[in-house]
């Protein structure tokens, strides 16, 4: 497969593509390495080691120097384990609350309570662990980690999943709003008129009518409305793991789970073949139980974006309900995957893209963003 590098992933210093961020020509103001025109979408980075994540990786420092991506590259790179490495790196958005979609302040649900879910998943010992409907504590990836380790299971939930956190010697807190998620969560109360429950199919659509309206109006970004980290590695042995972690759909129904936690779907790691994991509309995921498919399409031998690509091919195919289709006929929504294979090659890919829409990477040349690829062209509205 033919090597797509942008300058900023050819061997350009750290501090030389902190500096170029700012006007270097190879990127945009924004900081993002495009593709050139016309260059193969897949990117190749041989079998070196990297990190991967949806692009929040490449955002958040929770006060401290290092983004998600950096930190678990740097971790994995002086020999750390390969997911307790990433499980540190994606602690920074969770412990970050400027981060809206994960951990601490992240969106709680439709009666103002966080509810985090995450799994994790260990390439070399083919264990994974889970928690799903966690609430009080603040790191929902260190307890999936705690029960792959642990316990003979993969998913603990709710009340269950905290008991078992606070056995494990986690803080358990009250509450895991900010004053800003709690800030977002009362406008959008406000939006649906909460004195009056409609049925439940018009209390859905004016749940998700009132959150899109507010993504409209300013209050957020569409990423924060949707929203988690997937972050997956490879070490220089060839060994991968992944995690992903989340406080799921803003607003949801308390008790509702999406994608992330489940295994199959929010993320699957097989170490002879590759790693995948997703963020966007959980349900469309878990029909098609889509990082399973993407990481058998890779064991046939797909690239890592074409193995995307087919899962998405076959999300667009499985949506058939009206309300999840724009007036293309085509879904509404936003589902990503973020896929890396035991040659080092990787891919982002989404529904749909717009200019702000990128994954996180870090190699030996420090961390950058990348504009993923999309798989329709448009936008999900059109
Ligand atoms: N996939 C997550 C969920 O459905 C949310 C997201 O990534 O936007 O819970």
């Amino acid at each position: 497969m033919k090597e797509r590098r942008t300058r900023a992933s050819r061997g350009v210093t750290r501090r030389e593509f902190v500096k170029a961020g700012a006007g270097g020509a190879a990127l945009l103001s924004t900081g993002i390495a495009r593709p050139a025109r016309g260059a193969p979408a897949v990117q190749s980075s041989g079998p070196k080691p990297l990190v991967i994540s949806s692009g929040n990786g490449n955002r958040y420092k929770n006060g401290g120097d290092e983004v998600v991506v950096e930190r678990a590259f740097r971790l994995m790179t002086e020999g750390k384990d390969i997911l307790e490495s990433l499980i540190a790196g994606v602690e920074i958005t969770e412990l970050d609350p400027g981060d809206a979609s994960v951990g601490y302040g992240g969106r709680p649900n439709a009666d103002g309570v966080v509810q985090l879910d995450s799994c994790c998943m260990h390439g070399p010992n083919r264990r994974a662990g889970g928690v799903a409907g966690l609430e009080g504590v603040r790191t929902p990836a260190a307890v999936a980690y705690q029960v792959l380790q642990v316990t003979d299971h993969h998913l603990l939930v709710g009340k269950g999943a905290q008991n078992f956190a606070r056995n494990m010697g986690f803080e358990i807190e009250d509450d895991l709003n900010t004053p800003r998620s709690r800030e977002m969560w009362l406008e959008w109360k406000r939006r649906i008129d909460p004195g009056h429950y409609l049925d439940p199919k018009k209390r859905a659509e004016a749940g998700h009518a009132a959150g899109l309206s507010m993504v409209r109006d300013g209050f957020m970004d569409e990423e924060e409305y949707y929203g988690t980290i997937n972050c997956d590695g490879l070490n220089a042995n060839g060994d991968l793991a992944g995690v992903t972690t989340t406080s799921g759909l803003a607003w949801k129904i308390p008790g509702r789970v999406g994608d992330s936690p489940i295994l199959g779907a929010g993320l699957y790691v097989d170490n002879e073949v590759g790693a995948a994991g997703s963020t966007g509309r959980g349900e469309a995921n878990l029909y098609g139980l889509c990082s399973f498919h993407i990481v058998e399409e890779m064991r046939r031998g797909a690239h890592p974006k074409d193995a995307a690509m087919t899962a998405l091919s076959r999300v667009k195919d499985n949506t058939v309900e009206k309300r999840l289709l724009n007036s293309r006929g085509l879904p509404n929504f936003g589902l990503s995957f973020y896929v890396v294979n035991k040659a080092g090659e990787y891919a982002g890919v989404s529904m749909y893209t717009s200019e702000r829409s990128t994954f996180a990477l870090c190699t030996e040349n420090g961390p950058e963003s990348v504009a993923m690829e999309p798989f329709l062209e448009g936008s999900p509205s059109d």
